[in-house]
C-alpha cells in the first residue's frame, strides 16, 4: 500500500492483507502450525540461523518453528507497523512480555545497565522496573530530568503518555531532545496508533498492550512494539529466545479488530467528551481528569490528536463515596482493563493510591524524583483514568483523606 498516501482510517481497514486476493481469499488465513516442514536439513538450518538471530525465514528454509515465525502473527505486526508509521512491529504475548524483552534487548542484550524511566507509569511496568528482576539499575525522574539522570550506560528511556492510570501528559519530543541519542520507548496504550505516533516525534518505540483498545473487545492478551528493522531483530531475538510469542489466533483477532479501531475510538471518544461535561456539572464529582481539561502545554492538538476515552474522577465523598459507587453500577463492569468496545468503553474500576517517595534499594538508583512524590498521599479514587496532575497542588478536600493503601518504598497502584 505504499504507492496511495492514504488515510489512516483506510491503512486500519487494508494493513497486512495486500496478498490477499493473489491468494484466492477475502479473510486472513490462520497458520495454526507449530511445526513446520524442512526441506532439508541445511536450508532449514540457514532458515532457523536466521530467525535465532532476529531475522526473517528464508524462503528455501521455511518458517522451521512457531517460536521463530508465524504468518499470522507477522501479518498483525506489518499492519500495526504501518499504522504507527514503522518500519516493523513485533508481538508479543502480553503488553508486559513486550515490555520485558524491550528492556532486555537493550541493556543485558548490549551490555548496558541503566534505564532512565519517567514517572507516572503503568503500574505493572514501574513494578517490572522497579523489582530489578531484568538486573537493569533504574532511575525513576520527572519529564524534566531526563538530560540529568543519563549515564554512559544507560541503554532505554521508558515514558508513557497518556499514562494509566493517572492521564498525565509527558511531551514526547522534549524527553527525545535531552536523550543524547539514547532510544526512548512510548508507552502508546493509552493513545492508540490513531492518535498519536511516538515514532514521529522522535522516539525510537511505541509500545502497546495490544489488551487494550487494539484488542478492543476484552478476549486477547497481547503486546506489541513498533520499531525500526535493526530494533525490531533485536526484540525478534530476545522473543525467540525466552519465548514470550503471540498465540495465531490472538494475532487474528488483533488484525480483525485493527479494521474497526478506527470506529471505535471515535464512538469511545465522543462518549468520553459527552460523560466528561455531564460529570463535571455533578455536584457529586470533586475532579475530572481528562487529556483536554487543563492541557496547559498544548499537547493535545500538537502531540495527540484527541483525548481518547479514558476518564478519571475524584468524588466529593472520598473513599466512601467511590466505593459505593462501584457497588451501585449498572452497565459499567467494575473490573481491571480498558479499551473495550462491548459491554465495555464502560470498566469501572476504583484505584486505591498513595504515592511515596522511592526507597533507596541497594545497587539501584531512584534520584531525580519530583517532589510531588514524597508526602503527597492523594485521595482514594475512582478510575477510569488517572490521578491528579502533577503540577496541581492538593485541593483542601484531598488533604484530610484516608490512606487506604500504604507501601514502603514505592507508589502503589491498585489497579492494572
Ligand atoms: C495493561 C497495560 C500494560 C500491560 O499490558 P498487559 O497486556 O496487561 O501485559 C502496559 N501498559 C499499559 C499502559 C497498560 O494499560
Amino acid at each position: 500500500m505504499a504507492d496511495l498516501p492514504l488515510h489512516p482510517d483506510t491503512v486500519a481497514v487494508h494493513a497486512g492483507r495486500s496478498d490477499l486476493a493473489a491468494l484466492g481469499v477475502h479473510a486472513a488465513p490462520i497458520d495454526l502450525s507449530s511445526t513446520n516442514p524442512l526441506p532439508d536439513i541445511l536450508h532449514g538450518g540457514d532458515s532457523y540461523e536466521s530467525m535465532a538471530n532476529g531475522g526473517h525465514p528464508l524462503p528455501e528454509g521455511g518458517n522451521v518453528y512457531a517460536r521463530l515465525w508465524n504468518p499470522t502473527v507477522a501479518r498483525f505486526e506489518e499492519a500495526l507497523a504501518e499504522l504507527e508509521h514503522a518500519e516493523a512491529a513485533v508481538a508479543f504475548s502480553s503488553g508486559m512480555a513486550a515490555t520485558t524483552a524491550m528492556i532486555l534487548a537493550h541493556t543485558t542484550a548490549v551490555g548496558k545497565h541503566h534505564v532512565v524511566a519517567v514517572r507516572p507509569l503503568y503500574g505493572g511496568t514501574d513494578h517490572l522496573l522497579d523489582s530489578g528482576l531484568l538486573g537493569a539499575e533504574v532511575t525513576f525522574c520527572d519529564e524534566d530530568a531526563v538530560a540529568a539522570a543519563l549515564r554512559p550506560d544507560t541503554g532505554l528511556i521508558v515514558l508513557e503518555t497518556p499514562a494509566n492510570p493517572t492521564l498525565d501528559l509527558v511531551d514526547i519530543a522534549a524527553v527525545v531532545e535531552q536523550a543524547q541519542g539514547v532510544p526512548v520507548v512510548v508507552d502508546n496504550t493509552f493513545a492508540t496508533p490513531l492518535l498519536q505516533n511516538p515514532l514521529d516525534l522522535g522516539a525510537a518505540m511505541s509500545l502497546h498492550s495490544a489488551t487494550k483498545y487494539i484488542g478492543g473487545h476484552g478476549d486477547v492478551i497481547a503486546g506489541v512494539i513498533a520499531c525500526t528493522e535493526e530494533t525490531a531483530q533485536a526484540l525478534r531475538r530476545v522473543r525467540a529466545i525466552t519465548g514470550a510469542v503471540l498465540h495465531p489466533l490472538g494475532a487474528y483477532l488483533l488484525h480483525r479488530g485493527l479494521a474497526t479501531l478506527p470506529v471505535r475510538m471515535q464512538a469511545q471518544q465522543a462518549n468520553a467528551r459527552a460523560l466528561v461535561a455531564k460529570l463535571q456539572d455533578n455536584p457529586a464529582v470533586a475532579e475530572v481528569f481528562y487529556p483536554e481539561v487543563d492541557d496547559v502545554r498544548g499537547i493535545v492538538g500538537r502531540q495527540l490528536r484527541g483525548g481518547g476515552a479514558m476518564i478519571a474522577i475524584r468524588l466529593v465523598g472520598g473513599y466512601g463515596a467511590a466505593e459505593a459507587l462501584t457497588g451501585a453500577v449498572r452497565l459499567f463492569t467494575h473490573a481491571v482493563s480498558l479499551g473495550e468496545w462491548t459491554r465495555s468503553s464502560s470498566i469501572l474500576r476504583l484505584s486505591r493510591t498513595v504515592r511515596l517517595q522511592p526507597r533507596p534499594v541497594p545497587g539501584r538508583t531512584s534520584s531525580g524524583c519530583r517532589s510531588g512524590w514524597r508526602t503527597s498521599t492523594t485521595s482514594p479514587r475512582i478510575w477510569s483514568g488517572r490521578s491528579p496532575r502533577r503540577h496541581r497542588s492538593p485541593r483542601p478536600s484531598e488533604a484530610g483523606s484516608r490512606t487506604v493503601a500504604r507501601a514502603e518504598g514505592r507508589r502503589v497502584t491498585m489497579d492494572q
